[in-house]
């Protein structure tokens, strides 16, 4: 059994690096200042194409973003790692695009690549911090799909896979194609090989305009994005009050139930 994997990739601004020119002056972040990272969770879910493609030979994994056209280094790097192919979804049409935007470019992009059997995505993206791009892509292609895996797997047909929830764990499946996405604990993904670089090197990179999908530009960029960014800001700090009781600890503890019963908490 072989499969055609794609893996949906984001290139983010490294929020874990973030110095004083990071933010405008009107609160928006400021790309260019920022290092552009791969968005980690997206690296999991190559890792798990990868994975499967060790598993199961003959498949073929290809990534698909959309972004500026320094885009194209993320699928560079996800080749250096074992990727096959790369796509950049790349246009004046497709920016300023909220999540529902960027879902139907995603979705229309996968419609032209025609043959596939699972997409995987991060869960979420470190910059926008939404998770929806993943599910309204699923949506809009109309496939089920299953968030927040810890475990992927192909059975007869079928994506199996291990949710983590907060008290517990789900096994459910899902007929291919569908759609997936991974979080952080499900894998810990490859470095790049010097085998795969020097291949990886000689391919080209395709980037596809909004024309080249038959993307109708009024569901993209600003003309398709009905959410919109009013203002950011930093909420205000709540401040805290630090009570000490003195005395032994039984005389601690009945000062403790005493202000519990005066704030009516017991
Ligand atoms: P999530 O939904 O948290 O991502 C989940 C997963 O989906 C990712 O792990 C990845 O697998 C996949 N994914 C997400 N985005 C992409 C992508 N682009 N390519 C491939 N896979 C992806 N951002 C800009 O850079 N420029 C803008 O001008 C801009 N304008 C915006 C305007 C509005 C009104 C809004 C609301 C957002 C705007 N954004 C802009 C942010 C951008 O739309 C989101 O970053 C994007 O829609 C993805 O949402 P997210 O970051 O929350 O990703």
């Amino acid at each position: 059994m072989s499969l055609n994997i794609i893996v949906m990739a984001k290139q983010v601004p490294d929020t874990r690096n973030v110095g004083k020119d990071a933010m405008k002056e009107d609160g928006t972040i400021n790309r260019a200042a920022l290092p552009a990272i791969f968005n980690p969770e997206d690296l999991n879910a190559l890792e798990q194409a990868l994975r499967l493609k060790d598993k199961y030979p003959g498949t073929k994994v290809t990534i698909l973003t959309m972004g500026p056209a320094r885009a194209a280094e993320i699928i560079r790097e996800g080749m250096y790692r074992g990727a096959d192919n790369g796509i950049v979804l790349s246009d004046r049409a497709f920016a300023g695009a909220d999540t529902l935007a960027t879902s139907y470019a995603l979705a229309t992009a996968v419609k032209k690549i025609g043959d596939f059997d699972l997409i995987l995505g991060g869960r979420q993206a470190i910059d926008g911090d939404t998770a929806q791009t993943g599910p309204a892509t699923a949506s809009f292609l109309n496939i089920p799909q299953i968030t927040l895996a810890d475990s992927v797997d192909i059975q007869d047909g079928w994506v199996v896979c291990t949710r983590v929830l907060e008290s517990r764990s789900e096994r459910v499946r899902a007929k291919l194609p569908a759609l997936v996405t991974v979080c952080k604990e499900i894998n810990t993904p490859r470095y790049p090989t010097l085998p795969n670089i020097m291949k990886a090197n000689r391919k080209p990179i395709t980037v596809w305009a909004a024309a080249d999908i038959d993307a109708d530009t009024n569901e993209t960029g600003m003309p398709g994005s009905p959410s919109s960014t009013k203002k950011v800001f930093e909420p205000e700090k709540r401040g805290t009050d630090t009570v000490y009781f003195i005395g032994s600890v039984e005389e601690m503890a009945a000062q403790l139930v005493d202000m519990l019963e005066n704030e009516r908490l017991i």
